[in-house]
């Protein structure tokens, strides 16, 4: 047990199972670094093999590589996990009229669905051992809507939805769950929004984060990944165990307009 920490605010989740879908990159690798630095076994979810197999290996967790637009290799997902941050997701920008059917569906099917069956199947565990802790990253966009972003607003939304519902169902059993809302993070997700409004716009991309990105922003930078983790992990701590059915924005701001 690590005795160095304060135990309220930076729990020891030694004994605990999490498990972190799209933890091969960006905001849900930080969760799974940072989990395991708080003593928890890590099972990385992820469709790529390599980067999740290399991350499992380096915290000590177990690599598990699932297509989450799949269902079958979503119920193929261990059971017995007492934390889950329902993390993976991607994006596709475009106006409703032209949006791609498949894309709506597939965000729909990754966002939406994988968390709700993710969730029916971890539940039982965590209402057995009395306690859990669900952890969904959501988005400024679970708030409030951007033009050209249906598919990732509509997700985002559901998933506020049911991880109030579950908020609900959970606490009479030990379980908390609870959104976290970050505006623009740092990832490879970010990256190739500032590359291609960069093209689109015909500006440099340090354009692109000060006058679009950060428009809207208090706080005149990105997030960085780990600052997104730290909050995912104090959420488990006992501090934060009256907390639920909560969405936390961490958005320099954006959300206050
Ligand atoms: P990222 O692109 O860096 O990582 C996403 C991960 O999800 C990747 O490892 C990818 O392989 C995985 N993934 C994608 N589709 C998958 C599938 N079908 N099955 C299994 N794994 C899959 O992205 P990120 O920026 O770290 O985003 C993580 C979450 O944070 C997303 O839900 C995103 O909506 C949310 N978010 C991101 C930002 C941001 O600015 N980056 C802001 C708010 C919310």
């Amino acid at each position: 047990m690590d005795t160095t920490s304060d135990p309220l605010l930076r729990p020891s989740l030694h004994g605990r199972t999490a498990l972190v879908t799209g933890a091969a990159s960006g905001i849900g690798r930080a969760c799974a670094e940072a989990f395991a630095a708080a003593g928890a076994r890590v099972y990385v979810v992820d469709l790529a093999a390599g980067p999740a197999e290399e991350l499992a290996e380096r915290i000590g967790g177990v690599a598990h590589v699932a297509d989450l637009s799949d269902p079958d290799a979503v119920e193929a997902l261990p059971t017995d996990a007492d934390i889950v941050v329902n993390n993976a997701g991607l994006q596709h920008v475009a106006p409703v009229h032209e949006f791609p059917m498949e894309r709506f569906t597939l965000i729909q099917r990754v966002m939406v669905e994988a968390p709700f069956r993710i969730l029916r199947r971890t539940l039982p565990h965590m209402y057995e051992r009395e306690w859990g802790r669900v952890v969904n990253i959501s988005s400024v966009h679970g708030l409030r809507a951007s033009a050209f972003k249906s598919a990732y607003v509509t997700a985002k939304h559901a998933l506020e939805g049911l991880s109030k519902t579950v908020a609900l169902e959970g606490a009479p059993h030990g379980v908390t769950s609870n959104c976290i809302n970050p505006g623009y993070v740092r990832t490879a997700l970010v990256e190739k929004q500032i590359a291609a409004q960069a093209l689109a716009h015909g500006i440099p991309e340090n354009e692109v984060v000060e006058q679009i990105m950060l428009d809207r922003t208090a706080v005149k930078r990105l997030i960085e990944p780990d600052e997104v983790a730290q909050l995912a992990v104090w959420l488990c701590s006992p501090s934060a165990s009256y907390i639920t059915g909560a969405s936390l924005p961490v958005d320099g701001g954006w959300t206050a307009h």
